[in-house]
């Protein structure tokens, strides 16, 4: 792995845990262009984003999604279904947490 590799994964681990925390904070513009940040660096870099980021940001309006508060999570048919305040939704496997 390339140092300039590793340095954009810590950048989109930092970023991703930035995003979280600003969306607990209750600063939903913040915690937007962290995600966006983080998106744009792993797609320079063509890094993969990590797991709990991906579940938990919207892909239509870049939400960090808290569930409870600015997200519904359901289950149904072995999926897990959640659903941004926007009105997008995602649905994942149930065992691909
Ligand atoms: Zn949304």
């Amino acid at each position: 792995m390339s140092e300039e590799v590793a340095i954009a994964e810590e950048r989109i681990e930092r970023l991703a845990e930035s995003a979280r925390t600003a969306a607990r904070a209750g600063d939903a513009d913040r915690a937007k262009a962290y995600v966006r940040r983080t998106r744009r660096i792993a797609e320079r870099h063509r890094l993969s984003l990590p797991k709990p980021f991906e579940r938990f940001t919207c892909n239509a309006c870049d939400a960090y999604l808290l569930p409870g508060h600015n997200a519904r999570v359901r289950t149904s048919d072995g999926h897990v279904v959640i659903t941004c305040d926007c009105g997008s939704h995602a649905r994942y496997p149930y065992d691909d947490q």
